[in-house]
């Protein structure tokens, strides 16, 4: 292609040679003139822009949040608070910076989040939390919480942040629905909240299977953690680096390595379900006979090994299997000690983390991405300024009587007012022009079928007519 078009940027503006590109659209080929437009057409849109390179962009692995999502996002909270009320849970909000030893401490410093994913302030020793369960115990210890209720049951919803490699279903800023349950030991908790993710999820509409498992506690899981080195180290060699850095540290780990390789190798590993002292066997005998009480389905997996360090006894996740390699939905599990090492009380404690980002992928791979939704009851087009004055008091009147209400302020035709409401998804349009203004009456239309009624200009009389027929 010849040369048809010259660019050039100083402070955002882009100028064409005007003879240039005149020459070389008398010379072009049809062909040419075409990509001509569409080059001028690129380069324009780009100028409307502001220009590529002044565009400062999200952080990778942070994401807004767009209203055409906040529709899912707001369905899932909703369902997630309703039942959450059903099995009498309280919200509790808490802070996003806390000083970095609480994490520390509470998560383990072995752990992947406390190794590399936390964003960490260095000089004022404070991190931005990774996860809700620490902050929770601070809180629960700080207020004596303990004192008010033996029993606490705690909710929070909020961001979390993580330093990962941002991809399908992994950010860096994510977000949890956490739930906690602080004050009963027995295994019938553990039953009861997985019974309730459970029944989150299928209310939320989203396939997903529970598995579970026992850690031990910390009178089994020393002898089983001798049996697992012996194992381990008789393959050491053919394990990852990670992995052999994490013999030394944690290896219960090693059988939660990702890589096919280590999988492979520790596939013949002895569990600890099979080395449980016997009141953890019984303990986790109870889990399951209440998961089966309660008809949850489930299945064992002796593998599962949660990457936190606080975690004894029960584990559990809720997994699925079409988000690639980001299967875990929801991820729980007893950390009977946890409280206590932090400073509080001797109280048991049991909890879990669902990754909302992830369940609305799922809601939207299901192809429930776009509801459509009605933003507001009522649209009320004006014609001209006396209507459109008048329109703008009755607007806020309606609106002070619970009618969710909107108008155009930029003296738009009819049609273009008509098209506004439609994307809106308004329930009701109101049309207003001087005849109206005159006779105090004007044609309330349903949108949906079309129907015109006349209503007098009143803002009682037409806030109870919307209000009326959006019973039916
Ligand atoms: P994963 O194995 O996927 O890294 P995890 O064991 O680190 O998960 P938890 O700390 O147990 O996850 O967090 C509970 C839930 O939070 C996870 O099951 C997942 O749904 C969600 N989650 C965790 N990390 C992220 C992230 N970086 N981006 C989005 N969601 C996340
Ligand atoms: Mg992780």
């Amino acid at each position: 292609m010849k040369l048809v078009l010259i660019k050039y940027h100083y402070n955002r503006e882009i100028h064409f040679y005007p003879t240039l590109a005149e020459e070389a659209w008398n010379t072009a080929a049809a062909l040419d003139k075409i990509h001509f437009l569409q080059l001028s057409y690129m380069f324009f849109y780009q100028y409307m822009r502001g220009g590529n390179d002044l565009r400062i962009k999200a952080l990778n692995g942070f994401k807004d949040i767009l209203p055409e999502d906040i529709v899912l996002w707001r369905r899932v909270e909703t369902v997630l608070r309703d039942v959450l009320e059903r099995f009498h849970f309280s919200e509790i909000r808490l802070p996003i910076l806390e000083k970095t030893d609480l994490f520390a401490r509470s998560i383990g410093t072995d752990t992947d989040i406390v190794e590399k994913e936390m964003y960490t302030f260095i000089d004022k020793q404070v991190t931005m939390r990774p996860e809700a369960t620490a902050s929770l115990m601070r809180a629960y210890i700080e207020h004596n919480l303990h004192v008010a209720k033996p029993v606490q049951r705690l909710f929070t919803i909020g961001p979390m942040f993580r330093h990962e490699r941002p991809q399908k279903g992994r950010l860096r800023q994510f977000h949890q629905m956490d739930v906690e349950v602080l004050g009963s030991a027995g295994p019938r908790l553990d039953a009861e909240l997985m019974a309730m993710g459970s029944l989150m999820f299928s209310e939320i509409g989203v396939d997903v299977s529970l598995e579970i498992n026992s850690l031990g506690c910390p009178e089994c899981r020393p002898s089983y953690r001798k049996l697992l080195l012996e194992f381990i180290d008789q393959r050491l060699e053919l394990l990852c680096d990670d992995c052999k850095r994490r013999s030394k540290t944690n290896p219960l780990r090693v059988l939660d390595c990702k890589k096919p390789g280590c999988r492979e190798q520790v596939s013949e590993a002895p569990s600890v379900i099979e080395h449980l002292c016997e009141t953890c066997s019984d303990h986790f005998s109870g889990v399951r006979e209440d998961l089966k009480r309660l008809d949850v389905a489930f299945s064992v997996n002796k593998f599962m090994v949660r990457g936190l360090d606080y975690y004894v006894r029960t584990t559990f996740e809720f997994v699925t299997d079409e988000l690639g390699a980001q299967s875990a939905v929801c991820a729980g599990g007893r950390y009977d000690g946890l409280i206590e090492m932090l400073g509080g009380p001797k109280v048991p404690g049991i909890g879990f983390a669902m990754g909302l980002e992830r369940l609305v992928l799922l809601l939207k791979q299901k192809g429930q991405a776009r509801d459509t939704v009605s933003e507001i009851d009522l649209f009320l087009a004006g014609l001209g300024k006396t209507a459109s004055d008048h329109c703008f008091e009755l607007m806020h009147a309606l609106r002070l009587d619970g009618i969710k209400a909107d108008m155009d302020f930029e003296a738009k035709s009819l049609k273009s007012q008509m098209k506004q409401a439609d994307r809106a998804g308004a329930g009701y349009v109101l049309i207003i022009g001087d005849q109206e203004l005159e006779n105090m009456q004007a044609p309330l239309r349903n949108m949906a079928t079309g129907v015109q009624t006349d209503l007098k200009l009143e803002a009682k009389s037409i806030s109870r007519t919307i209000q009326e027929q959006n019973l039916h």
